[in-house]
């Protein structure tokens, strides 16, 4: 199936499965996947290292000057991206408890959201990229051709983030998990800056009761209706 170089923007509340959604996307239609939320992570970690973030205060003034150096990219490593920080993988790291903790708020930086997204740009200057996040239908890539906004039932994406943690390792309660998504999805939705809101040319991807080969489906689906395609490929998926 020929699908032209196009720009697919993926945003959504936390835990809708994003990021499976869109790596499988990009495996099955050869597209780039870059994921925003591991960048504003990648700031969170840095941030923690260094100090400028710690027993629940960000110090914006520390946060900046640690921020602005940063050598955050991606890496393909065994055909998956990985954000790296320097030379070295942070790709674990980002995902943990202490970094979900402070993320939203980091994000709601200005000058954090322009730092970023300046890389994100520089980043998807090959033209054919998914990328997953908050805003990239609405600020980062308003022109994006084709846009997808996620959702599931709290509950279920609380179960599925806690799974995912429980296989991790980490020490959380499903209840201090479900604390933890209502209150990115709050602060995501009510900053001033960017807030995550659904764009008004998104489709709407409710994926409580779908399987991700369906959620694939769908997008082919979308992808033949939107550009004409008769053929479709077979999904591996
Ligand atoms: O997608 P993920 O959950 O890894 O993103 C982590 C956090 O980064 C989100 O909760 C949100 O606060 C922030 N984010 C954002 N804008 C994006 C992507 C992520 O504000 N485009």
């Amino acid at each position: 199936m020929n699908i032209p170089d196009i720009i697919i923007a993926v945003d959504g509340y936390s835990s809708t499965g994003k990021s499976t959604f869109a790596k499988l996307v990009a495996q099955e239609f050869d597209f780039l996947y870059l994921d925003s939320g591991a960048m504003y992570r990648g700031v969170t970690l840095a941030g923690l290292e260094a100090g400028a973030i710690a027993d629940g205060t960000i110090d914006e003034a520390a946060l900046l000057p640690v921020m602005e150096p940063l050598q955050l990219h991606f890496r393909r490593v065994d055909g998956v991206n990985q954000l790296f920080l320097g030379d070295r993988s942070i790709e674990k790291e980002i995902r943990g408890w202490e970094v979900s903790q402070y993320v939203s708020p980091v994000s709601a930086i200005p000058e954090v959201r322009a730092w970023v997204d300046s890389r994100l740009h520089a980043f998807a200057e090959s033209g054919r990229v998914i990328m997953d996040g908050r805003d990239i239908g609405t600020t980062v890539f308003p022109n994006a051709q084709l846009k997808v906004f996620m959702t599931a039932d709290p509950a279920v994406r609380a179960q599925r983030r806690y799974d995912e943690l429980q296989l991790k390792g980490e020490k959380t309660t499903l209840e201090e998990v479900q604390a933890n998504l209502k209150d990115r999805d709050y602060r995501d939705s009510h900053r001033p800056t960017s807030p995550l809101r659904q764009a008004a040319d998104a489709y709407v991807l409710d994926n409580t009761h779908m399987t991700l080969h369906e959620e694939v489906v769908w997008m082919l689906g979308l992808l033949q209706g939107k550009f004409g395609l008769l053929e479709a490929p077979g999904l591996s998926c």
